[in-house]
């Protein structure tokens, strides 16, 4: 069983549509592919109607969510798998959220366009095509001006990864764990030592969440080195905690391919029989 728990779609900031997504994993030789777009469930009717005989599909989302409780605060992922969508109060959050995105994508052209840079709000919304807008739509309108050559580039510091970044209104993440289980879905707490995305989680905070009812932490991630994915894998030991492994495939926006990484078929087991939410679906 090859299991991938971590996919992003144009419903989010990836480049492959939720169909093309679906074929992608089979053509992978994925057994089990979860979508977890940024924010958003849009996605989800759209894959399942896609989905090739034998592949399972997992429903879930990647929730942008902040540590609110330290000096500065902290951004973070919070991977929900197999909740219900229609629970108002995580379903209002997170449309606050893609609010927020589209905000920070206006002010974000702003800044640009102070530095002379034309980029535009329409273009970065096209980029998105209806789904959540993110940074690598924004990075995408600067490869077009050839002002980077890829959006890895786009994501360093003179242009997204600080000089042109703002902030958004992310979920607090004691709340949004709550509200994942209140919707009768499983948080993971995704990439928890990726410093590439900025910082690595403090072991105290993943402590303070397994208490307040985190499931489990990606431990193989393909931004976690070695020495990560073990810490990760010991800490979780101590806390009770399961671990994953997935790919975060982002399409063309990233280079990783799906099924970099994978996870425990037990544990993708026990995932399953912890949600009341949804169920995997399997296309038939
Ligand atoms: P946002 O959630 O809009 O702030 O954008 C974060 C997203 O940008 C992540 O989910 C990744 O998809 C992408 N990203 C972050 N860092 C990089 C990077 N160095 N290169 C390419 N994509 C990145
Ligand atoms: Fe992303
Ligand atoms: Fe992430
Ligand atoms: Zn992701």
């Amino acid at each position: 069983m090859r299991i991938d728990l971590h996919t992003h779609s144009t419903a989010s900031d990836g480049t492959d549509s939720p169909a093309e997504l679906m074929a992608e994993a089979a053509a992978a030789g994925l057994d089990v592919v979860a979508i977890t777009d940024h924010d958003t469930t849009a996605g989800w009717d759209a894959a399942v109607a896609a989905l090739p005989a034998g592949l399972t599909l997992v429903r879930g989302a990647e929730l942008s969510g902040r540590w609110y409780d330290t000096e500065p605060t902290m951004g973070l992922h919070l991977l929900a798998y197999l909740f219900d969508p229609a629970y108002e109060p995580l379903a209002a959050e997170l449309a606050g959220v893609r609010r927020s995105r589209e905000r920070r994508a206006e002010r974000t052209v702003e800044l640009l366009n102070a530095d002379g840079i034309d980029v535009t709000v329409p273009e970065v919304r096209r980029y998105a095509a209806g789904g959540t807008v993110g940074r690598p739509h924004l990075a995408q309108a600067l490869v077009r001006r050839r002002l980077v050559r890829n959006v890895d580039e786009a994501f360093r510091p003179e242009w997204l990864g600080r000089r042109y970044r703002l902030p958004k209104d992310d979920i607090d993440v004691f709340t949004a764990v709550r509200l994942v289980r209140e919707a009768g879905g499983v948080p993971v707490l995704a990439h928890p030592k990726a410093e590439v995305r900025g910082h690595a989680l403090p072991d105290a905070l993943i402590a303070g969440l397994a208490e307040a009812g985190l499931w489990g932490v990606e431990a193989d991630h393909t931004e976690h080195v070695e020495a990560d994915r073990e810490h990760v894998r010991a800490l979780a030991r101590d806390l009770g905690l399961r671990v994953t492994g997935s790919s975060d495939y982002h399409g063309t926006n990233k280079t990783v391919r799906l099924g970099a990484c994978v996870t425990d078929p037990l544990v993708y087991r026990d995932l399953v029989s912890s949600a009341t939410g949804a169920t995997p679906v399997t296309g038939a």
